[in-house]
């Protein structure tokens, strides 16, 4: 169950509270737009907090990879998974 109250404001509108589960990993604030590249990790960021936790940023497709997920892809172990997808 999710819990969703703003602050004064009666909560009318769904995209409210649909932002505000867009909460940031880093600095707890909603709107972070940049999610965790690995599927089903639910880390997400502001551009700038992504930088500040030192993600791994790819800005060629705006993906963004929590520091937990971005050293799976450290280079040495060449892997064959097929879940590449885009
Ligand atoms: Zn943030
Ligand atoms: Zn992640």
């Amino acid at each position: 169950m999710e819990t969703c109250s703003a602050a004064g404001e009666p909560a009318a509108a769904d995209d409210l509270c649909l932002e505000q589960s867009m909460k940031c990993s880093h600095c707890q604030e909603p709107g972070a737009t940049l999610g965790c590249y690995n599927k089903g990790c639910s880390f997400r960021y502001h551009y700038p907090c992504a930088i500040d936790a030192d993600c791994l940023l790819n800005e060629e497709n705006f993906s963004v990879r929590c520091p937990k997920h971005k050293n799976k892809m450290v280079k040495g172990s060449l892997s064959t998974e097929q879940s590449e997808r885009g």
